[in-house]
């Protein structure tokens, strides 16, 4: 009881701080996704306990032989494809729309923040749901190429032939893209509050977005089912999985703004 009790105290803190930004910034990662049914990579279940990260996720593997890499993603697909928004989506887009929130910056690839509605979305490290040709630049979406993998593998580019399509995400051994970094970086120093969402922030450099904004003084809200290295700065913490909090915390931001006329 006391533990629950501390929760709902943590929750109500964290929806007052909510309700008194006007540019807040979301910062997401993999546990948003997994409620919708994504594979994490790191879980007791994720993709990295089951097949080699460096083989699966590096550029420089990818480049030596893409059959490896896209075997693996032609059985994980269909699950990805039909994968949808769950209420924790649903719940950042609504803050947005309610001027709470600026942004969302997100690690996740998988394009649900744009599905759930969010208008300003920052994809540190890209969109799976798009295929980009390394060797003529074509770009064509997953889905295409999901068809022609069963008789194609590698698949080849319909625009050279070539033979390095590659998901429009972000590999081992690659950068991020500095548009988005960039973006990123402009929202932390800008933000009037920063609210980590279903991230571990183990993963570098993108962790350093919310760093940036606690480094100015900036209220953090951490909303993740596990510690993370950035709890002992936060103003709160909540524990706990995502779609079921943010859906709460909306309800409880809604209800503490003041009337509008
Ligand atoms: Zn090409």
């Amino acid at each position: 009881m006391v533990g629950a009790d501390r929760e709902r105290e943590a929750l109500a803190r964290a929806a007052a701080l909510v309700a008194g930004a006007r540019r807040g910034v979301a910062f997401t990662g993999a546990g948003v996704s997994a409620e919708s049914g994504i594979q994490t990579f790191r879980g007791k279940d994720g993709l990295w306990r089951q097949h080699d990260p460096y083989r699966t996720s590096s550029i420089e593997a990818f480049l030596q032989d893409p059959s490896y890499y896209w075997r693996i993603s032609a059985e994980r697909w269909p699950a990805y494809a039909a994968s949808r928004p769950n209420p924790g989506h649903l719940a950042l887009a609504a803050l947005e729309e309610e001027g709470h929130l600026a942004a969302v910056v997100t690690q996740n690839t998988d394009g649900l923040h744009r599905q759930a509605g969010t208008k300003r979305l920052v994809e540190l490290h890209g969109n799976g749901r798009r295929v980009r040709c390394l060797d003529c630049g074509a770009a064509e979406p997953r889905e295409e190429v999901q068809r022609r993998l069963e008789r194609e593998l590698p698949p080849r580019c319909r625009a050279c032939g070539g033979r390095h399509l590659k998901p429009a995400v972000v590999f081992f051994g690659e950068s991020l893209p500095a548009a988005a970094m960039s973006e990123a970086f402009q929202l932390a120093r800008e933000c009037d509050l920063m609210l980590v969402v279903g991230s571990s922030l183990q993963v570098y450099p993108a962790a350093h977005v919310p760093g940036t904004a606690v480094e100015r003084g900036v209220p953090l809200v951490v909303v993740n089912d596990e510690p993370t290295p950035m709890d002992v700065a936060a103003e709160v913490v909540v524990r706990g999985r995502s779609g079921e909090l943010l859906p709460e915390l909306l309800r409880l931001v809604r209800s503490s703004r003041p009337e509008r006329h």
